[in-house]
């Protein structure tokens, strides 16, 4: 009993271990692996992200210029940002914000200087 009263006389008169959330959000870690950031404009379309890929979350379609990312199959191991050879990957330590409507991004992408176009 004098050793539980303890505790509870502790427990009073220090900080609390958890934290107010959402009123105090958590800073991630620096190396958090949050979200990963693609820069189509950058994407030759050689489909190398797609074979490093082990969530099946990229589809490149070169003949048909299309280019899909599922960011709800991507487990962030970053595979393709290793894979890339024109660096068109980046990943942020900030996590993705929710959503209403899970959908898979979808470029319509080519070889050339032209700038992607997201369709959907
Ligand atoms: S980070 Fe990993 S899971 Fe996500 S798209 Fe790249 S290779 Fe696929
Ligand atoms: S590896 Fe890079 S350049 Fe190649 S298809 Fe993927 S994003 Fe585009």
């Amino acid at each position: 009993m004098p050793g539980m009263l303890g505790q509870v006389l502790r427990n009073l008169f220090s900080r609390p271990v958890t934290r107010n959330y959402p009123a105090e959000p958590k800073t991630p870690f620096r190396a958090a692996r949050g979200t990963l950031m693609l820069d189509i404009d950058k994407c030759i379309v050689c489909g190398a992200c797609e074979k490093a890929c082990p969530a099946g979350a990229i589809e490149v379609k070169p003949k048909e210029h299309l280019y899909k990312y599922d960011p709800y199959s991507c487990i962030v191991c970053g595979n393709c940002v290793e894979a890339c050879p024109t660096h068109c990957f980046d990943i942020t330590s900030e996590w993705r914000k929710p959503v209403e409507k899970m959908e898979t991004m979808v470029w319509e992408v080519t070889r050339s200087k032209e700038r992607a176009r997201r369709t959907s």
